[in-house]
């Protein structure tokens, strides 16, 4: 049990690559912060700069487990999860813990401080979607069984075990579904495609391209997530709201914009497509639009740049997808 004496906004999964840019933006409007984070993916120095600053509390903590905070709250974020396939494949059951004990400690932390809460879920709610571009009222088409079900069914779970403290306890609740996300901070080797694209292409080796390609997925840039997360925290829509960027492209297409940015030899490698990979992925944000006025403004070829500028750095310290 921790006696910490004056904390806002308490952040599971701060030391992920979303979750710290969220603390950083929280931090610079001059709010405090508890954040939490069982570093399984999450990486200290992620938030390093801000820990021993006022305001700044880390402590690390697997949400899974209980957890009381004994002084206000007036926001809880639950983002502590294992966001790449690659990771949550390595550890369904961690997985499948985070979105249903983890939802549920956080959600209490909450109930018991009448605080706010936000559940950061998933474009993956929508399966491999039969409906394009997927609007929040798409129930999906999620395979249950199939190997990205711990992760899927996980965030529906979560969504559900929201809705249902909602219902029961009238707590303020909020649900982001995140779509495809990049940025600074993101792990080299959790095998997602912008950091397997751009550690390829900073080393002169072939781009690693799962099945045709002609998969397609839209990427927003991590500033534009998290100033929609903050906006929708604090509105009274309790069903879910898709943020993402609709600048749709093909992963083919997609690696071309990478290899165009650099100056060697880097081809195309063609690899099996892993299953139940979504074929088509945009989302629909009129939603966001309407009830938050928000929408991204961060580019392509500006987010990437700043992206590849951080990955030129990070791969002096951080073990490659290639060499792992
Ligand atoms: N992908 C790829 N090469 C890679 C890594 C991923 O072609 O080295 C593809 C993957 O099959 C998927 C898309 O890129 O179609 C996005 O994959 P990611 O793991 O980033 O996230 P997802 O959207 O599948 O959760």
């Amino acid at each position: 049990m921790l006696f910490i004496k004056s904390v806002r906004y308490v952040i599971s999964g701060a030391a992920g690559f979303i979750g710290s840019h969220l603390c950083d933006r929280i931090m610079e409007r001059g709010d405090q912060i508890l954040a939490l984070d069982n570093l399984i993916t999450g990486r200290r120095e992620n938030i390093d700069h801000l820990i021993g600053r006022p305001g700044f509390e880390f402590v690390q903590h697997d949400v899974c487990e209980r957890f009381e905070v004994h002084a206000p709250v007036d926001h809880v974020f639950h983002l502590a999860s294992l966001a790449s396939p690659v990771d949550y494949l390595a550890h369904p059951l961690e997985t499948l813990e985070s979105g249903s004990s983890g939802t549920r400690n956080m959600l209490e932390i909450a109930r018991v401080h009448n605080a706010r809460f936000l559940l950061t879920s998933t474009s993956e709610c929508y399966g491999d979607p039969l409906q394009h571009p997927q609007s929040e009222t798409y129930w999906g088409n999620v395979n249950p069984v199939g190997v990205r079900s711990c992760y899927d069914e996980s965030k529906r779970y979560a969504e559900a075990l929201t809705m249902a403290y909602h219902r029961v306890y009238g707590l303020r609740t909020t649900i982001a579904r995140i779509f495809n996300t990049y940025g600074p901070r993101m792990s080299l080797n959790d095998g997602r495609v912008v950091p397997a694209f751009i550690d390829q292409a900073l080393r002169g080796v072939n781009l690693t391209v799962y099945g045709d390609g002609s998969q397609t997925r839209s990427f927003c840039y991590v500033s534009d997530l998290v100033e929609g997360l903050l906006l929708l925290s604090k509105s009274d829509e309790p069903y879910p709201v898709n943020l993402g960027n609709p600048a749709e492209m093909s992963i083919l297409e997609f690696a071309n914009r990478i290899r165009a940015k650099f100056d060697n030899r880097a081809g195309i490698e063609f690899k099996p497509l892993p299953s139940d990979d979504p074929k088509l992925r945009r989302p629909d944000i009129t939603k966001a639009k309407q009830l938050l006025g928000w929408e991204p403004k961060v580019g392509l070829d500006e987010g990437l740049q700043r992206t590849i500028e951080y990955f030129k750095e990070a791969i002096s310290t951080q073990p490659s997808a290639i060499s792992a």
